[in-house]
């Protein structure tokens, strides 16, 4: 019922020439019958991307402008995104909690603005180590989850896509385990069951933390994930389809 979702987030890395490469692969190797893909791309990359890669793999950008327009030097609409025929667009990354700041009202405005462009928003929500030693797993992602779904309507609500990313595991190579995801990921649905059933059926939830060729068919598998967020294995195109393969 849940297509699964393979969506590489290349961070602030890649070139034109790792463009090219996506390109060229992607064009020659058909993925698996009922997996989606899609690729967030720094800004620069995203009209190339989307001219170059198949219609198939959507495009998606790493953040956008909580601001539809105007005086804000620096910042990219989400209106402008939908000009350039990007798709999606995360949302409340952890690197951009942590490093830009952004906190649980600033996500939401952001995910606001998103939906108003026509674009998926992804949320991604997750945990410290800190946060996860002291119990405060659950607590924390669905604090995330709730301050973003109470202030959105059902028809909005709909159109997410989450991506559950504990920090922890986030670029060290120390993956959850399959249990360790599907425990977080199940307390997700369940709560969004108790905001409406069908919600709960039909939103895909990503796991994303050192996702790679070699653990993800065993993450995969757990009932309550449905894809993937990957960021290192996703800037090496065949460690990306190997995923992308183990998701069919
Ligand atoms: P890594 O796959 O490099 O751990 O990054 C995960 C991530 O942050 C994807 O958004």
């Amino acid at each position: 019922m849940r297509a699964p979702l393979i969506a590489g987030n290349w961070k602030m890395n890649g070139s034109l020439e790792l463009v090219a490469t996506f390109a060229e692969e992607l064009s020659q190797t058909a993925l698996p019958d009922g997996v989606d893909a899609a690729l967030m791309v720094p800004f620069p990359y995203l009209g190339i991307a989307r001219s170059r890669l198949p219609e198939a793999i959507s495009i998606g950008a790493q953040t956008l402008s909580d601001q539809p327009s105007g005086a804000f030097t620096g910042e990219v609409s989400g209106t402008m995104l939908n000009d350039l025929g990007v798709q999606m667009v995360l949302v409340g990354h952890s690197e951009r909690r942590t490093l830009f700041g952004e906190d649980d009202s600033a996500v939401l405005a952001r995910v606001q603005a998103a939906l108003e462009a026509g674009l998926v928003p992804v949320l991604c929500l997750g945990e410290t180590l800190e946060e996860r030693d002291a119990e405060r797993t659950e607590a924390v992602v669905l604090g995330q989850l709730d301050a973003v779904l109470d202030a959105l309507s059902a028809d909005q609500r709909q159109r997410l896509v989450l991506a559950y990313e504990p920090v922890w595991a986030i670029g060290t190579g120390r993956t959850a385990t399959p249990e360790q995801a599907q425990q977080v990921h199940a307390a997700i649905r369940a709560r969004l069951a108790s905001y409406d059933s069908q919600l709960a059926e039909t939103m895909k939830v990503l796991y994303g933390g050192s996702m790679k060729p070699s653990n993800a068919a065993e993450l995969l598998a757990q009932p309550d994930i449905d894809g993937g967020l990957i960021g290192g294995a996703s800037l090496q195109v065949d460690d990306f389809l190997a995923i992308c393969q183990s998701a069919g």
